[in-house]
């Protein structure tokens, strides 16, 4: 292949490198392949999993968790200086988001510079960081249902220097934080009525599982009248992964305007306002709003609330609850092809007769006797009594339809002045052309590794880790190692602003679309090269860092596979260390069954 046909500056593009919360860590080399960068040092994912001989792992890259903080606090002191904002920032770490201990001991050391505290849920999260509670001292905010039991714990964390914020939904909750005052503060976690369009934005409004009513809290303060004076905080959560700025930007405003209106009724101690989570993690950084891919970054979204905060008299302090945008990005899943099969049929032996996918004078005539064809094709693959010979003409039709469609269309879009984006307008033959030939047989679980991809369709960056300096030959599905229909990973979503040749927009062994210029487009295979035989070939699933730990499932007895810690030593030099190493990871049968 000449090397007019691919770049590296291509393959950063096609596989979504160039992302504001990890360009700084992840980077393809001039020679293709993927690497982690870490203060000017680089290691080459590939020589990583090769030097400790495993087919599978978790690479988390601890320095992308501090640097996502610094972002953090740096974007807010900015933007509160511009808009001469006087409230504070309170950063806090939701636990639910990752407890996996490497990350929070990494947050909490990394966070005192900034006072980070912690969010927790359950008396079991609260546990889980008892060590760090009893080392210094900071802001531990509390949702969830809560016990006398954990009031017994708080009050004690409390009494020891912790600023414990005790955000309470119920009588029961209020009667409760009533025995506490003299160690904890109240906040009242309210029902928000802006509708935030994020996957979860059924945590919002009357029906959300959380929160109170405006009217329900009126009503309680009769029979609890303390807490006119002990509430300090509203607490309004609208959802993770809120991917629309004017979402964002309509919770915090009528976070304030409720604000205000409760000072005005005697609620003279409110001074914060938590926003609970909801800053999006770019999955894709294309600023389209779409769920994978938000349309603002970190500094937009403190904009966003401190100029409706702006609004206020007493400007409140703002708690920073996301966790997402701190994590998502410092896990990198990396697993082995062990495989490759054919996608669909194969051509075998002659077929119907398909001359009108050569005689077509363009696509539209094309795309219209295409879903004549198979109409047809359909009909007779849904008969039951073929013989083996009728199987494979049949077999073969489809296969030879599929091949001559995607070579047409190929030929159609090199040879004429047809821009690439013609395709877009019909349908039938956009899903051909972005079907995958191959199947990969990868050593992973979706479920264990990606369990999002099942429960809500989340969408994870996919790249491999060698020859992104060659242009992609296939679209291929990745089979996981379960024996579940869906541990099945295929959906692309690829981005380029442009090619200087049309041919760069195919694959080159396949002749698949893979790219339109200046459109992200759904591809139903993902671009990657067809491994050699002998050859060690690898794909990283990128920004795995949140809920993925948490969620994990241990389907088929696919448990945790081992861990390469990338972090920085005292001196700035990257230092990398494996955890539970001798696994080797999930192909190695003797520790399989081991969950
Ligand atoms: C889940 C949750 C968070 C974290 O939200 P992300 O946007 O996923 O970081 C924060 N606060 C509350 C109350 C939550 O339930």
């Amino acid at each position: 292949m000449s090397d007019s046909e691919w770049s590296v500056e291509l393959a950063r593009e096609l596989y979504g490198l160039n992302n504001y919360m990890r360009q700084e860590f992840i980077d393809v080399d001039d020679e293709g392949f993927l690497v982690v960068k870490v203060n000017g040092y680089r290691a080459r994912l590939l020589d990583l999993m090769k030097k400790f001989g495993l087919s599978n792992a978790y690479v988390r890259v601890l320095p992308a968790i501090r640097w996502a903080m610094d972002q953090v606090v740096r974007a807010y002191l900015e933007t509160s200086e511009e808009a001469q904002y006087r409230g504070r920032l309170i950063p806090v770490y939701p636990l639910k988001v990752d407890a996996n201990p490497v990350v929070v001991e990494t947050i909490w050391r990394h966070g005192r510079r900034y006072n980070w505290g912690f969010e927790v849920g359950t008396l079991q999260e609260l546990k889980s960081i008892e060590k760090y509670l009893s080392e210094e001292t900071g802001v531990l905010v509390v949702d969830g249902f809560k016990t006398s039991e954990e009031l017994e714990a708080l009050k004690k964390h409390a009494e020891r220097g912790w600023r414990v914020i005790l955000t309470i939904e119920s009588e029961r909750e209020a009667e409760l934080a009533g025995r506490f005052l003299d160690s904890i503060e109240v906040g009242v976690r309210l029902k928000p009525m802006t509708r935030t369009g994020s996957k979860w934005s059924f945590t919002m409004g009357f029906a959300s599982k959380f929160g109170m009513t405006l009217n329900h809290l009126m009503m309680m303060v009769k029979d609890f009248p303390f807490l006119k004076k002990a509430l300090t905080t509203i607490h309004v959560h609208g959802g993770s992964q809120i991917t629309d700025i004017k979402a964002v930007a309509r919770l915090a405003h009528e976070a304030v305007s409720i604000l205000e209106d409760l000072r005005e009724l005697g609620f003279e101690n409110l001074n914060v306002i938590d926003l609970g989570g909801g800053l999006a993690y770019p999955y894709l950084d294309l600023r389209d709003g779409s769920h994978e891919s938000p349309n603002y970054t970190v500094r937009d979204y403190f904009k966003a609330v401190l100029s409706a905060f702006r609004k206020s008299k007493r400007h409140p302090d703002l708690v920073f609850e996301n966790g997402r945008i701190i994590t998502s990005a410092h896990r990198i899943v990396v697993a082995k092809v062990l495989e490759t099969r054919e996608y669909g049929p194969e051509e075998y032996e002659e077929s119907l007769d398909l001359d009108f996918i050569e005689r077509a004078k363009d696509m539209k005539e094309l795309e219209r006797s295409l879903v004549e064809f198979r109409e047809v094709l359909a009909k007779m693959e849904g008969k039951e009594e073929w013989g083996i010979r009728a199987k494979h003409i049949i077999e073969t039709t489809r296969a030879r339809m599929i091949n001559s469609v995607v070579s047409k269309v190929m030929r159609m879009v090199l040879d004429n002045p047809l821009e690439l984006s013609e395709v877009l307008k019909y349908p039938t033959l956009f899903k051909i052309v972005t079907s995958p030939s191959k199947r990969f047989i990868v050593s992973y679980s979706l479920f264990a590794d990606i369990p999002d991809k099942t429960i809500v369709n989340q969408y994870f960056q996919v790249v491999p880790l060698t020859r992104l300096n060659e242009k992609p030959h296939v679209l291929a599905s990745l089979s996981d190692l379960t024996c579940d229909s869906m541990g099945e990973y295929r959906e692309y979503y690829s981005y380029v602003s442009r090619v200087y040749d049309k041919r760069q927009a195919f694959t080159g062994m396949d002749s698949r679309l893979m790219a339109v210029p200046g459109v992200k487009v759904k591809l139903g295979g993902i671009p990657l090269h067809l491994p050699s035989s002998g050859e060690d070939y690898y794909i990283a699933f990128l920004d795995t860092g949140a809920y993925q730990d948490m969620l994990a499932m241990k389907h088929n007895l696919i448990g945790e596979p081992p861990e390469i810690i990338i972090d920085e030593s005292s001196e700035g030099e990257l230092r990398v260390e494996c955890l539970k190493c001798e696994s080797k990871g999930y192909t190695d049968m003797k520790t399989a069954g081991q969950v």
